[in-house]
């Protein structure tokens, strides 16, 4: 039996970080089995579905390593529409299912409780098919239904617990319920590794495999993702979007590692793996089935490791879309022609060390390219305290003497500036970085000063020492 696995999300949103790690679970799951990897876009809820967002989730898969062409589909669960309404049929025809025209509030007034669930009223009623009748799957009186799960062993469920639901509604239109499962078996779908939050569906979704006539799948129900207070990730509380991410400059490799461990983790203590090695080691029985922390600080000191990791070249290729504000990316604060790629290139390999999402690239170069410093108000105030003024004469001085402006000889004058007025060499620094900057924090200050150029530094350092007159 060949293995097929399939990723079945709705698009009817940004794609959650959480379906990104049941996608590579799926992904993984298929290769190691030498099976098939099904991608079904499930585009039936007409009011919530917009184009737009299945192009978001091809992309969101091409960048996270599955790629177009790589698997089979997409299929698209509405052009099943016929299926899903035969299975309906047959199953009403078998006796499995019958019509209700009950209304909600009739079933609360009969049963006296809004959380009970249907009560059976027209189990037996005969009644036909016809506008406004929902169409209600018959549960086996007795028995239980044993769900084997890779992860969760075999959750079982009471028959009799287990309402008769609809399956379809009043306008004829099956449900999710029912179409998840005829899209199922109409792909051949042997493995469903799915969210934890359809666990609730699976016995219901097994007992229409079974009257169905189909062998059910396993299933694997991988645990929710949850936020630093155990909530479930929520896109209206939570950055969930990984498009989010991925504009903020986080690397495929590191978001596509960090997702695996959710739940899991490699052999050996490790957690930063080249990707060959999970694909390897990763077991979907080990996969842990409590609450799963997303944790973003984690994430970004793992893109910080992965950032370094990168050759030099690399590192400056992946800068680029935000250097250049590429698509979804805000446009940097220079225009296009001040850029200027060789002193970039001279300033990557620190810039490398220091930064831990691509897109913090912008502010710590800024400085380079655009006409003047931007400058941080808060900053300024913080390093032009008592003596800067004075400071700053002495190193417009002392640097405007130099013969040779490179960051050695930069740095020895601004120390012997700062000493004579008793200054360890970091308190010298301050005032000068703002001033050239406009930032406390950035890459090294001489070799900054070292590719700015003689002119634009000294420029930048008079007109501070205007301002501060
Ligand atoms: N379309 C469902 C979702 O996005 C998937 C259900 C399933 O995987 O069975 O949650």
């Amino acid at each position: 039996m060949t293995v097929r696995v399939r990723f079945a999300p709705s698009p009817t949103g940004m794609f959650h970080v959480g379906g990104a790690r049941s996608a590579l679970q799926n992904w993984i799951y298929a290769k190691q089995q030498g099976g098939v990897f099904v991608l079904r876009i499930e585009d039936t809820d007409a009011a919530r579905n917009k184009p737009e967002w299945t192009e978001g989730i091809l992309s969101a898969l091409d960048w996270i390593g599955i790629e177009r062409g790589s698997y089979e589909g997409p299929y698209f669960q509405s052009s099943y529409a016929g299926e899903h309404r035969a299975a309906a049929q047959r199953l009403y025809d078998a006796g499995r299912a019958y019509y209700c025209d009950c209304t909600r509030e009739a079933v609360q007034a009969r049963t006296g409780s809004q959380y009970q669930g249907y009560d059976g009223f027209h189990r037996d009623k005969g009644l036909g098919p016809g506008e406004g009748r929902a169409l209600r799957f018959r549960t086996p009186d007795e028995g239980e239904t044993v769900v084997v799960d890779l992860i969760r062993g075999e959750p079982t469920f009471e028959n009799k617990l287990i309402e008769d639901f609809v399956i379809a509604r009043g306008d004829g239109s099956p449900v999710f319920l029912l179409a998840n499962v005829v899209d199922d078996m109409t792909m051949g779908i042997t493995h469903v590794i799915r969210a934890e939050e359809h666990l609730p569906n699976t016995p219901k979704q097994q007992l229409l495999w079974d009257a169905l006539g189909v062998k059910p799948p396993i299933w694997a129900h991988v645990p929710v993702v949850v936020n630093e207070k155990r909530q479930k990730l929520s896109k209206r509380r939570d950055k969930v979007a990984l498009e989010a991410y991925r504009d903020e400059g986080y690397l495929a490799a590191a978001m596509r590692n960090y997702l695996m461990l959710l739940g899991w983790a490699p052999s050996g203590d490790r957690e930063i793996v080249p990707w060959s090695v999970i694909e390897e080691e990763f077991r979907l029985a080990e996969v842990n089935p409590s609450p799963a922390f997303f944790d973003e600080k984690k994430l970004r000191a793992f893109n910080g490791e992965y950032i370094r990791a990168l050759p030099v070249e690399e590192f400056i290729a992946a800068c680029q879309p935000w250097l250049t504000g590429t698509g979804t990316i805000a446009p940097p604060p220079w225009q296009p022609e001040e850029f200027d790629a060789a002193a970039f290139a001279a300033v990557a390999p620190l810039a490398q060390t220091r930064i831990a999402v691509l897109s913090e690239i912008v502010p710590n170069v800024d400085f380079l390219f655009v006409a003047d410093p931007l400058i941080d108000e808060a900053a300024w105030a913080k390093a032009m305290k008592e003596g800067a003024a004075e400071l700053l004469d002495a190193a417009i001085a002392a640097f405007d003497a130099l013969d040779s402006w490179d960051a050695e000889s930069l740095k020895s004058t601004l120390e012997a500036v700062g000493a004579e007025r008793g200054l360890k060499l970091g308190k010298a620094q301050a005032p000068v970085r703002v001033a050239v900057t406009g930032r406390t924090v950035g890459l090294p200050l001489f070799e900054s000063l070292e590719v700015l150029g003689r002119e634009r530094a000294l420029t930048r350092l008079r007109a501070a020492r205007v301002r501060l007159v």
